[in-house]
């Protein structure tokens, strides 16, 4: 793989469903503007699909197309990134397995992230044994690309921490790296794995349409990239502002953390000037129902979705999006193969030397 000097980059999507606008402002707007700067390694992660839906394989492989549809629809260039799918790339599951044993148990348990994905999705009492693994699999992802930074929600920050520590205890444990090293000095004191940052978007939770759960694929209270203004302000219609029956002389509440519609409004409407003057209007309760400020969201969504609609026409076509695909797996297995050979040698695991092609 050829040196580019460029930090690395990794990131990725769960084929659950379409991408939302959550998406968006919590990791893919960044992507975007990241791609033009970094070596980007956009995944797919369709095993981790499988921790939920194991018996719907077909649903999975159609996901897997359209999101990756969608990160292109946002302005992911498939001539600056590299977009390839988990399940092609066998470092990833041959790390996930040597990081397994580098975490302890209870440790992977305690994931608050894990925790409340369980509860959300009603997992709590019958969950897979490969449900908690997809957390290890996850620092697999990132460390078998030796990536310096991860553009991600809030929600992911806890499984960043676990990767860091994998990544810590491997170049301690295999490579010689001083116990009291800092971070930042882990490759050069032999380490193979640069201990990666996370970069979370300017909004790292967006909050559902049902005003409580974060927004999500899985949960079905999600604006998608390819709704309509119709459906964009169906959707908006519905959420709640905080208080019953609000008139529009009311006051109503401000506070994004308890208003919901108003972190929408806070996020998606551009103009500064626009958004101050709709918090205090909506404060004093000055004649301005919950309807119209519902509207000029939904008008700004709108706006931000169209051209992304619009691009998403060039890659309608499976054959497409699969020779993308095909492009960017290339590139990923020539990338992990390479961290996956350090690796084994520094764990003294390196017995023959190995080719994987597609
Ligand atoms: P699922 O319900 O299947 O977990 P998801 O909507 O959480 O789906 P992921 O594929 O898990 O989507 O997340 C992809 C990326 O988008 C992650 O970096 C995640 O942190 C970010 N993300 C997802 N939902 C939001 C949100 N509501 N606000 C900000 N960032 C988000
Ligand atoms: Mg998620």
């Amino acid at each position: 793989m050829a040196e580019t000097g460029r930090r690395r980059v990794l990131t990725g999507d769960t084929p659950t469903g379409s991408l939302h606008i959550g998406h968006w402002v919590g990791s893919v707007k960044r992507r975007v503007e990241i791609q033009e700067t970094h070596d980007c390694f956009f995944l797919v992660a369709n095993l981790h699909a499988f921790t939920t839906r194991a018996d719907k394989p077909e649903e999975i492989r159609q996901d897997c197309l359209e999101v990756v549809r969608d990160g292109l629809a946002m302005g992911i260039d498939p001539n600056k990134a590299a977009i390839f799918l988990q399940t092609e790339v066998p470092a990833i599951m041959q790390l996930t397995y040597l990081f397994a044993m580098l975490l302890p148990y209870n440790r992977v348990m305690r994931n608050p992230t894990l925790k409340d994905e369980l509860t959300v999705k009603g997992l709590e009492d019958n969950y897979s044994f490969g449900f908690p693994l997809y957390t290890v699999g996850q620092t697999a992802d990132i460390l078998a690309f030796r990536a310096h930074e991860v553009p991600v929600g809030e929600d992911q920050v806890p499984h960043l921490e676990l990767t860091r520590e994998v990544a810590r205890r491997f170049n301690k444990m295999y490579c010689g790296v001083p116990d009291k090293a800092p971070d930042e000095d882990h490759v050069e004191l032999g380490g193979v794995f640069p201990i990666p940052e996370a970069d979370v978007g300017r909004v790292g939770r967006l909050i559902g349409t049902d005003g409580v759960q974060k927004m999500s694929k899985s949960l079905g209270n999600a604006i998608q990239i390819t709704d309509t203004p119709k459906q964009v302000r169906k959707k908006l219609g519905k959420i709640y502002v905080g208080i019953d029956n609000r008139q529009p002389t009311d006051p109503g509440e401000v506070d994004p953390e308890k208003n919901p519609l108003f972190q929408y409004v806070e996020t998606f409407i551009e103009s500064p000037d626009e958004v101050a003057d709709l918090r205090d209007r909506y404060a004093r309760g000055d004649n301005i129902g919950d309807g119209v400020v519902k509207v000029r969201v939904a008008e700004s969504i709108s706006a931000l979705l169209e051209p992304m609609q619009e691009r998403r026409k060039q890659y309608e076509s499976d054959d497409v999006v699969m020779d993308i695909l095909h492009e960017g797996c290339k590139k990923a297995i020539a990338a992990t193969e390479e961290t996956l050979e350090m690796a084994k040698k520094a764990a003294s695991l390196q017995f023959f030397d190995r080719t994987v092609t597609i």
